[in-house]
């Protein structure tokens, strides 16, 4: 559904050929889909789509979908939008902007929101859509989960001890969700960690995780050549993650397990009992 949007943003067109998007659908699900289900189908979303009412799939004479048939699909078949979706798109100007922000708010964490937005291919200039209401709520939200997340770690790194400042003020180090706020996760210190940028972007994506006895959990799936990859996040295996200060809850289990069990890229979430051994 993004890449449509954005084809639509850009080019005002509506009809997408498979061939046309199977190699970028098959990226975002290869990157961005934790569960095996459906890895590496891009002919699953391209098909699936019309069970929602407003997208259908054609032939080059008009013929139905051929459902999950990839051969057949990249032989001419296109995808696009309904006409009563695509007047309600063309005489509201803003609805395809609420669209992208419904989407990546139902299913991804804030800080994946940017990189995904031009990876499916909108410009930088077409990404603020957000209506002033929902912006004003959730920014007040996520500053004051932030101030509280950086008190009880001392903006400090739980994983790697980063406390970097410029000028005084803490530089680099982000509260991250356990429990995503789109999945219903809630706002308080009980479901965050204090992280520098880089494991934040690492913990989200599924690489690192830390354990129910909040030890710090490395992916297999991850990897990493140089020494700084070593030293920076294999070598955290193991190692206890730090607990928040005295007047502060540790996480709770019930968040700990969302994450590992939702965003963890553990070992059991191979697709087909593919089990890779670490070296
Ligand atoms: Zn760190």
């Amino acid at each position: 559904m993004l890449i449509v949007l954005a084809i639509f943003q850009r080019t005002g067109s509506v009809t997408v050929s498979f061939a046309e998007v199977e190699v970028l659908l098959r990226t975002l699900i290869e990157e961005y889909s934790k569960t095996s289900k459906g890895r590496g189908r891009p002919e699953f979303p391209f098909h699936y789509l019309q069970s929602d009412g407003f997208w259908r799939v054609k032939g080059p004479n008009g013929e139905d979908s051929p459902g999950g048939m990839v051969s057949a699909l990249r032989d001419g078949y296109v995808g696009e939008f309904i006409d009563e979706f695509l007047v309600d798109l063309r005489s509201d100007p803003a609805l395809s902007g609420s669209l992208v922000h419904a989407i990546l708010d139902n299913n991804f964490p804030k800080s994946l929101h940017d990189e995904i937005l031009l990876k499916v291919g909108f410009d930088n200039q077409d990404i603020s859509f957000e209506t002033v209401v929902t912006q004003r709520i959730s920014r007040v939200r996520e500053a004051q989960f932030r101030e509280d997340v950086l008190d009880a770690y001392e903006s400090k790194c739980a994983f790697c001890g980063y406390d970097g400042r410029i000028g005084g003020a803490s530089v680099g180090v982000e509260a991250a969700h356990l429990k995503w706020h789109a999945f219903g996760g809630d706002a308080n210190v009980t479901n965050g960690l204090a992280l520098c940028t880089m494991h934040h972007k690492l913990f989200d994506r599924g690489a690192i995780a830390v354990s129910i006895e909040y030890e710090i959990m490395i992916s297999p799936q991850y990897s990493g050549a140089s020494e700084a990859s070593f030293q920076m996040v294999t070598a955290l295996a193991g190692r206890e993650m730090s607990q928040p200060k005295s007047q502060y809850q540790p996480p709770m289990q019930k968040n700990v397990e969302w994450h590992l069990r939702s965003v963890f890229r553990a070992p059991s979430t191979l697709s087909n009992g593919r089990k890779k051994s670490r070296p």
